[in-house]
């Protein structure tokens, strides 16, 4: 299977770093999101990140202007009926996304593969929304998608192996490392790591610690590279939140219930860097 031609849905933080790092590579990419104003966000976004590479020797000016030619945004989904695949990274809602794949699935060729980066919703119940369950899998980035090296690939229960294979390939095309999981909530990543964020966000709401103790504790104790406050304010407290409640409804199991404090932020709409106010204020 060739991938050359690749349209993101959702241009934020996650979205915008995958088709950056698609262009890179060489694809053809198309950002869309709900409005021209997201897309614009976005596509700013990636050519800071650029330019930055670019003051630091790393790319030359032309490559930067190449990369930035490989990149299209449009608010529209007619670019479907052209592309090999369709990265989906819009917000951590099942009826948002099984709506879009449905949508997806009557706009997109037949062998249009669509992937999702979801950070937890199960990849089979998402493939369920299509016709094609054998062309819908997982490809989970992880945040900053242009640093960071993993990509978790999640097989769901009719994913056909040619297209785990293909995204597998394509993963080392991005020059990053694909690992294969199988499809349970959470996958591995966010089973492992969230509860421990969430966990963090507990110590905080009985007192135990502040949040920037907490945060040094784990860095300084663990040799975290970054506390898991200061990760959850990256990640965004309501991707956050919504994940705790993939694993709590999925496994069933109390130790997944997420900390009310937790909760009350997203309320709040403090959701972290993305709003300037989360454990640290960014404002
Ligand atoms: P975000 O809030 O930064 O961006 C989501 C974008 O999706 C927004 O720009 C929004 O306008 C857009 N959107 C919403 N509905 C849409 C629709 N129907 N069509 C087109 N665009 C739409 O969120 P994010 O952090 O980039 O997360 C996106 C996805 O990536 C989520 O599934 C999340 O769980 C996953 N993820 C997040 C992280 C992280 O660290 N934040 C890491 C890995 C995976």
């Amino acid at each position: 299977m060739n991938i050359n031609k690749v349209l993101v849905i959702g241009a934020g933080q996650m979205g915008s770093g995958i088709a950056q790092v698609m262009a890179q590579a060489g694809l053809s990419v198309y950002l869309n999101d709900i409005s021209e104003e997201f897309i614009t966000r976005g596509l700013k976004g990636i050519e800071k990140n650029l330019q930055r590479n670019v003051d630091k020797g790393r790319l030359s000016v032309e490559g930067r202007d190449e990369i930035l030619g490989r990149l299209q945004g449009e608010v529209s989904l007619e670019r479907c009926s052209q592309v090999d695949l369709v990265v989906e990274a819009v917000i951590e809602n099942l009826e948002v996304k099984s709506k879009l794949l449905a949508k997806l699935d009557s706009l997109c060729p037949s062998e249009t593969i669509l992937a999702t980066n979801t950070s937890s919703l199960p990849i089979t119940q998402l493939a369920s929304f299509t016709k094609r369950p054998e062309k819908v899998v997982g490809m989970h980035f992880m945040n900053p998608v242009p640093v960071m090296k993993l990509v978790e690939i999640i097989a769901g229960l009719a994913t056909a192996p040619e297209v785990t294979k293909a995204i597998e390939e394509l993963t080392l095309k991005l020059e990053k490392t694909p690992v294969i999981v199988n499809d349970y909530p959470g996958f591995v990543a966010n089973r492992i790591l969230m509860p421990m964020i969430n966990e963090a966000i507990y110590t905080v709401y009985e007192g135990v610690a502040t949040p920037e103790a907490v945060d040094e504790v784990m860095k300084l104790g663990m040799n975290h590279p970054m506390g898991p406050l200061a990760l959850a304010d990256l990640i965004g407290l309501d991707t956050c939140l919504a994940i705790m409640e993939v694993l709590h409804e999925g496994l069933g199991d109390s130790k997944y219930r997420p900390c009310p404090l937790l909760r009350n932020y997203v309320y709040a709409g403090w959701l972290g860097r993305k709003t300037g106010k989360g454990f640290y204020d960014y404002r």
